[in-house]
């Protein structure tokens, strides 16, 4: 019987080195992005990983953006090597898993599908949308920006598109912008590979009903070698005195990041 998952990723640093907003901030020529994006998040205004799209929306210096730059910004991106082989393996794991392979990226649209072009069809494509004044080719809006929360409305609608069930989504994030889907995912038996040093909770066996020997065999049967795989069955609870916030808490079953290399 054929088993239908959904696999989401994150784009920026999941499937790519660098991050979109500063490869089209050199090719504008403008040098502060960073600076820019830490000004955001100390005054909380955007959600994590939409400032590159706030900022072509309201910032002076990034106004003079178009919809040519963010293609040409999609070229200049460099993807990890095994993007296009892992999205061809998804294609050729028999019959009794179907994968559907999409991308849920802040970025804006144009940016990732530029970047994935031959790769992932265009179609499988979540970023956030602009809508362009037709006269001046500025962006005039944003229809939708696919960051933070707004990554599991995107995700959400695919899965019910597909009529695939929660625990059957697996979810490929770098870092703390794509944290509010992966608890989402998590919450709801789904799988969460992080593919940085981030900590991240991983359920591969209860998804795939795989052991870790099968899915290391799979992977090398690609020629691809799986690094890292800890695990770690760990309650962290830090408490202090009432009247201060508890500090940390951790779920039951975080395990160590999954790291893909050639
Ligand atoms: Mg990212």
């Amino acid at each position: 019987m054929t088993r239908k998952f959904l696999l989401a990723s994150d784009f920026d640093q999941t499937l790519s080195f660098n991050d979109s907003g500063v490869v089209l901030s050199e090719l504008i020529g403008f040098h502060s992005f960073h600076d820019k994006v830490k000004g955001l998040a100390d005054i909380n205004l955007v959600q994590q990983g939409a400032e590159l799209s706030y900022l072509i929306l309201h910032d002076p210096d990034f106004r003079r953006v178009r919809l040519e730059h963010l293609v040409e910004t999609g070229r200049r991106i460099r993807l990890k090597h095994d993007v296009a082989l892992f999205a061809g393996v998804l294609d050729n794991l028999g019959e009794e898993h179907k994968f559907s392979f999409n991308v849920i990226s802040a970025a804006p649209q144009e940016i990732v599908q530029s970047a994935l072009e031959g790769i992932v069809p265009p179609d499988h494509i979540f970023g956030t949308r602009f809508r362009y004044n037709e006269a001046t080719g500025e962006v005039d809006s944003i229809i939708r920006a696919a960051a933070g929360w707004g990554k599991i409305s995107v995700l959400e609608e695919l899965r019910a598109n597909l009529g695939i069930s929660h625990d059957h989504i697996i979810y490929l994030g770098d870092g703390s912008s794509d944290l509010p889907v992966m608890m989402h995912v998590n919450q709801h038996d789904g799988l969460t590979i992080a593919v940085s040093e981030a900590k991240f909770i991983s359920r591969v066996e209860r998804v795939m009903n795989w052991k870790s020997a099968e899915i290391r065999r799979f992977f090398g049967s690609y020629g691809l070698t799986l690094l890292e795989w800890d695990r770690m069955h760990t309650d962290i609870l830090t408490i202090q005195d009432s009247g201060v916030q508890v500090a940390t808490l951790s779920d039951d079953n975080a395990a160590a990041p999954l790291l893909i290399a050639q």
